[in-house]
């Protein structure tokens, strides 16, 4: 067998693990699993390629593994799970730099190009570019380093289309001559920069997980590129997946929220210019004593956890109540929203973490047919994805989007620190229902003085 038949079947077992990950990464049971395989391809892929390269030096290749290791070891380790959407962005955006270089230098190591590819490289660099500074402000807007409020000004679509303009034309002035091109190289490493800015900075913080997602198919679609430059097989199959399963995200998200992709790109949602209709009532506060008498007279009880978990860390001391609950002969359930938290599957990750059973998890569809059968439902942390304003209200901003109906079970608890908003900004008219009581705090303080009360 010749070389680079190995070489080439070598890739297509690492792009059959890729799938075979991918497809494991559809089910919290088999997730982590789905990862390693993936990874594992990635090493194989990596490894062989570096075997039948003719690379001058090692030294710096060790160097940097090494460095990326350490780095991914220490991020993993010490980056919480609240923080896990900025760290993807980071990523996205090295990812997009990353490519952005090997276009770069793949010009300068050969200006004597055809237009096949300078193509490739003007698509790697600028995709990359776009990426790159994109997933920056995306990071800045959810660390609120940055306002997370739509950035707009007046004529700001005449200057992006004048931005898009300029960089066709120095990409098609690049393209025709790429050997006395480097000036138009130039441009279009700048302007994909400025792009980047241009194109993240009006869309709302609230939409900044839908704006990563799409920003990982980028960086994927970029990859892809980069593997046409260098004419790598296997980084053209793992863009290509990249870029495709970035894209399918983006999609569910928006149709989770029931809004277009365009709607969340131009919309400018959030700038609070429209906060819905009045809401009239009185909250009910409950405390963690009178709240235990319902829920141990409760023979069903649903959890419906939200972003507020996260942030509180109270997915180890929920699942504690469930056992309780359940040992009490109540039979208990989780209801997921799909974009409830910061990143999709957000709960489901914190939930298996604290190993509560994967039968027990439940998708909003199947749990919504049969809301007004439940007895109890204690929504911990979560507030847009419970909110009834987008099924009664028209004039809210969310309305329309699918929530988990949790004001039609018989009694609603409601666990958060005040009455304030969630994440999209808007009044919560759960919290003013006739069947519904807010037991106010740190999440986890109140659930572990249920999970006290049982025990005692
Ligand atoms: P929200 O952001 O709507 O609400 C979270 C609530 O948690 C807040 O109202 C807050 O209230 C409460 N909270 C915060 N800290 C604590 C704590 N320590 N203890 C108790 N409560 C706490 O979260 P949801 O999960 O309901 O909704 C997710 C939002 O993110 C939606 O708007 C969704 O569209 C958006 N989004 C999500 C995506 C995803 O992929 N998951 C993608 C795109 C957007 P208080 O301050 O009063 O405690």
């Amino acid at each position: 067998m010749n070389t680079s038949l190995i070489i080439n079947l070598t890739y297509i077992f690492s792009a059959f693990l890729f799938i075979l990950g991918l497809k494991k990464l559809g089910s919290p049971a088999t997730a982590r699993k789905g990862n390693l395989l993936s990874s594992v391809g990635m090493l194989t892929a990596i490894l062989v390629t570096l075997i039948s390269k003719d690379i001058v030096s090692f030294k710096w290749i060790m160097l940097g593994m090494g460095l990326g290791t350490i780095i991914g070891i220490a991020g993993a380790r010490l980056i919480s799970m609240t923080s896990m959407p900025e760290m993807v962005a980071v990523l996205n955006g090295f990812g997009g730099i990353a490519s952005l270089f090997v276009g770069w230098a793949a010009y300068l190591g050969n200006p004597q190009l055809n237009t096949f590819s300078a193509t490739t490289i003007i698509i790697s660099i600028l995709i990359g570019g776009i990426t790159f500074t994109g997933s920056f402000i995306a990071w800045a807007k959810l660390k609120e380093v940055m306002t997370g409020k739509p950035i707009m000004f007046p004529g700001q679509q005449v200057v992006n289309s004048l931005i898009i303009l300029g960089v066709i034309a120095a990409s098609v002035l690049f393209i025709r001559d790429p050997n006395a091109g480097l000036h138009f190289l130039w441009i279009v490493i700048g302007v994909s920069f400025l792009l980047g800015v241009m194109v993240v900075i009006p869309i709302g913080g609230a939409d900044m997980p839908v704006v990563i997602s799409l920003l990982n198919s980028y960086s994927g679609i970029a990859a892809c590129a980069a593997g046409f430059v260098m004419q790598n097989n296997l980084l053209i199959v793992a863009g290509s997946l990249v870029g495709a399963s970035g894209i399918i995200l983006t999609n569910i998200m928006c149709k989770a929220m029931n809004r277009s992709l365009s709607n969340v790109l131009f919309s400018g949602f959030g700038s609070g210019s429209s906060a819905g209709s009045e809401i009239e009532g009185e909250a009910k506060p409950i405390n963690v004593e009178d709240t235990f008498m319902i829920l141990e007279a409760a023979s069903t009880v649903c959890v419906v956890p939200g972003y507020g978990m996260a942030v509180a860390q109270a997915q180890h001391t929920v699942r504690e109540l469930a056992e309780q609950l359940e040992e009490n002969g109540c039979e208990v359930k989780f209801a997921i929203h799909p974009v409830a938290g910061r990143m999709p599957g957000h709960m489901n990750v914190l939930l298996a973490e604290a190993n509560v059973p994967y039968e027990q998890l439940f998708e909003m569809d199947d749990v919504n047919p049969i809301m007004e059968s439940v007895d109890v439902c204690m929504v911990i942390g979560a507030n847009d994805v419970v909110n009834p304003a987008a099924r009664e209200d028209e004039k809210s901003p969310i309305y329309g989007m699918p929530v988990i109906n949790v004001d039609k079970a018989q009694t609603v608890i409601v666990l958060k620190r005040s009455l304030g908003t969630g994440f999209a900004g808007i009044q919560n008219p759960l919290f003013f229902k006739d069947n519904t009581r807010m037991l106010l705090g740190d999440a986890k303080g109140s659930v572990q003085g249920l999970v006290a009360e049982f025990k005692n």
